[in-house]
């Protein structure tokens, strides 16, 4: 598929000195793509700063004002986990802003995937708070910027981040323009993320939670998404396909408990572009969470971009019956099969 990365230096200026989520991050996925020859093989995006109307589409005016004011300042500690800097501010609104460009681009057809390299991330900030390294929920932007601009109504966001996205589920709780799907560790950072939260009135079964054991592997994963996101998705036919490709799942991760290794990263990748081909044209956008060895950021991130640069919309899986399953993850997805399947007949 012709591919979209959006990458900028200026990713760099939310410093947050020794903090795991640094500008290192992306500066050394970029440098690892550019050895590999990649941007040869991709089209390059340039991002651009969200307005504070785009902004608002998602989080609190006092909210904004507050964190502008404290970054103008020379920022700080914010809140338990996040540092602010006075270049935060501006990176923020290029992070959403890059995200933005991304999903342009997709929608306009000038590519048909695209991968946003941005930080900070996104999926835990919350309409009137930052949290877990996260300020502006830049998935969620994007996918009420696509609704509002494209006209879209139906839109499925993937988080394979190994933290449950709080601030996504809570933003589109109560609504089915958006169908979230998170796949995350149980009883991990931030503690939601049950199963039983399937989203309420217009939005009910339109939220799916697998939380699922420690040390989960490439099969464990690719089987929840076959088993779970397939069918779902297939029935939902999403018009646009978002992804909270975090790498903290990474087997090296410092922070994550999870046992994926590079190549998992291409399955479920092929995985989402499946749904993306059948439902609509292919157009997904890959947005960076968390993930914190650079290593395996370079390696997952590597995996989901070759995978989109060489996929023809017929890439074979493999068979089912192949995958080596844990019997604590066979239990989890029965239960949110079973869970789920009021809402998703499919799934009976
Ligand atoms: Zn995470």
């Amino acid at each position: 598929m012709r591919t979209g990365l959006i990458y900028d230096p200026a990713y760099l200026n939310h410093n947050t000195g020794g903090h795991p989520e640094n500008g290192d991050r992306v500066a050394y996925i970029y440098s690892i793509l550019k050895k590999a020859g990649m941007l040869e093989k991709i089209i390059a995006i340039k991002p651009r700063l969200a307005s504070l109307d785009e902004i608002e589409l998602v989080h609190i005016p006092e909210y904004i004002a507050r964190l502008r004011d404290y970054s103008n300042r020379g920022g700080g500690s914010y809140g338990p986990d996040n540092i602010v800097s006075r270049g935060t501010f501006n990176t923020a609104l290029l992070a959403a802003g890059g995200t933005l460009a991304a999903v342009d681009a997709v929608l306009e057809r000038k590519v048909e995937g695209s991968y946003a390299l941005v930080r900070p991330p996104g999926h835990h900030a919350r309409p009137g708070e930052a949290m877990g390294f996260c300020f502006f929920n830049n998935v969620a932007i994007c996918a009420r910027y696509a609704a509002k601009k494209y006209g879209l109504s139906r839109i499925l966001v993937v988080d394979w981040d190994e933290h449950h996205g709080n601030g996504t589920e809570e933003i589109f709780y109560n609504d089915n323009s958006v169908l979230y799907f998170s796949v995350h560790r149980d009883g991990n950072y931030p503690g939601t993320g049950q199963i039983d939260q399937a989203g309420k009135g217009a939005g009910a079964g339109f939220n799916i939670n697998v939380p699922l054991p420690r040390r989960c592997s490439d099969d464990d994963y690719e089987y929840v998404f076959r088993q779970i996101l397939q069918p779902v998705a297939h029935a939902y036919k999403p018009e646009l396909v978002l992804v909270s490709a975090g790498m903290d799942t990474h087997a090296k991760d410092p922070i994550g408990q999870m046992n994926i290794f590079g190549p998992g990263y291409s399955r479920l990748a092929a995985v989402v572009l499946e749904i993306a081909g059948r439902c609509c044209g292919g157009a997904t956008v890959f947005v960076l969470e968390g993930g914190y060895n650079l290593q395996a950021l370079a390696e997952g991130v590597m995996a989901v971009i070759n995978t989109m640069v060489k996929w023809d919309f017929k890439e074979a899986h493999t068979l089912e019956e192949d995958l080596m399953v844990k019997t604590a993850v066979k239990s989890a997805v029965s239960n949110v099969r079973r869970y789920q399947e009021r809402y998703w007949p499919e799934l009976i």
